[in-house]
């Protein structure tokens, strides 16, 4: 087998290693992109309900990451704004549209996506392998072999791009983490994040949805909760899933906009306790509620005592809640947790450990909330080892 010398090896064709790629090769560099899949880029191609939402217009901070090391993400953020890759959809004729809380989609399909980030790989410096299975990394005196049985290629930098633990079987793998713990970097242990939760009890409402405030670990979200056959879902839910560890309590506030005690004052005292609340929650729900509360939702509002009236506010306001557990790796979008920050540059993305290797995207600790700030982070991540190597 021949061996190949290149400048620089980067594992994993997902979004950032595809963009890496691109920018490690706009100035000439000679770049060798590999994956163990038949095709590039397959989350993004499921991403955003196969929208992709890849960025946040309101920018991307470190408060909307959760990693060991807070700061982390600052100088690769600060280098590479929503702006630049919203300008690349511009150029390349990508229709998107804005939802909810600055949240970039496109119109049509997360194939779009795709199609601009393969174009970008049609420059005659990047070589793309793809289902390169089974790869092997040893470090030598001039740089990084990687290698399998019919391939064999040397470069004095390796970039490694290969993601996180979600969704094994569209190629997702440990990868990355092993090699990292070969140089000695730390992991921080990997739970699945962005995911719904299991709570028993609420199966009879799937398919519910309404707005709920929820806090966990004094993180508060009020967004959509979905109800679902294992439990809760929905917006709210999958952002809270970022800050929840096995055992955690969730605090549910059903009813945020108005309090119990408004809610029945002026009220005629012939009215049913539940007649009031269904006009502002699902009549399922409230049925649900009581039941649950084990209080009589029929009950008339003048007949109320004061103690049951603080029961039902509480409950109402801040119901607590024990997830048995999140639906996993097959349903979380991101993996909360990877290789540790503290050895690692955060301007160039090269390990302090091992001088010539990088990591950037999702196989970090770098743990974006649900707004498109994932893949900004893979963006800029890309940017930063780009602009360091090429
Ligand atoms: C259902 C779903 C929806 C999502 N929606 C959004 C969204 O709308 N917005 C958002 O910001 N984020 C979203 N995310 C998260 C986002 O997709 C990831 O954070 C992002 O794709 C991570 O990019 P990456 O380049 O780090 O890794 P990946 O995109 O996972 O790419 C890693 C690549 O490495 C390859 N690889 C792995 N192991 C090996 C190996 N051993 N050898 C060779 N190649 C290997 C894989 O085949 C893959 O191509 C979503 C995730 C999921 C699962």
């Amino acid at each position: 087998m021949n061996q190949i010398e290149t400048d620089i090896i980067i594992v994993g064709a997902g979004a950032s290693g595809m963009m890496a790629a691109h920018f490690c090769a706009q100035q000439g560099k000679k770049v060798y992109l590999l994956d163990h899949n038949k095709q590039v880029g397959r989350k993004i191609l499921i991403s955003g309900g196969g929208k992709c939402n890849f960025t946040n217009l309101y920018g991307s901070d470190p408060k909307d990451y959760y990693s060991e090391n807070k700061h982390f993400v600052k100088s690769a953020l600060s280098r590479y704004s929503p702006w630049e890759f919203i300008n690349l959809m511009i150029e390349n004729k990508v229709d998107y549209e804005e939802r909810l809380h600055g949240q970039l989609f496109c119109t049509k399909s997360a194939k779009e996506i795709n199609r601009v980030l393969l174009s970008q790989l049609k420059n005659k410096n990047i070589k793309l392998l793809l289902q390169t299975k089974d790869l092997e990394v040893e470090k030598n005196d001039s740089g990084f072999r990687v290698y399998n049985k019919e391939l064999s290629l040397c470069a004095p930098k390796l970039v490694i791009a290969t993601g996180g633990l979600v969704l094994p079987q569209i190629g997702a793998s440990d990868f990355g983490h092993k090699l990292a713990k070969t140089f000695g970097h730390k992991i921080i242990p990997m739970t699945p994040a962005l995911v719904p939760f299991k709570i028993s009890g609420f199966s009879s409402l799937s398919g519910n949805a309404f707005i709920a405030g929820i806090t966990c670990n004094n993180h508060y979200v009020a967004e959509n909760v979905l109800f679902t056959h294992k439990g809760l879902s929905g917006p709210g839910i999958l952002k809270t899933s970022l800050f929840w560890n096995h055992g955690d309590s969730i605090e549910v506030n059903w009813l945020p906009s108005q309090s119990f005690t408004d809610l029945i004052k002026n009220t005629s005292g012939n009215i049913q306790v539940d007649t009031i609340l269904k006009k502002y929650l699902p009549n399922n729900f409230v049925d649900l509620f009581f039941e649950r509360i084990r209080l009589d939702g029929k009950m008339h509002i003048g007949k109320l005592s004061k103690i049951i009236q603080m029961d039902i506010e509480q409950n109402l306001h801040s119901m607590i809640l024990t997830p048995d557990g999140t639906e996993g790796f097959r349903k979380a979008e991101v993996t909360r947790g990877g290789i540790d920050t503290k050895h690692v540059s955060s301007k160039t993305l090269e390990s302090k450990l091992c001088p010539g290797l990088h990591f950037i995207g999702e196989v970090l600790d770098v743990t974006g909330q649900l707004g498109g700030h994932n893949f900004q982070w893979c963006w800029a991540s890309a940017h930063a080892v780009g602009e360091h190597l090429a």
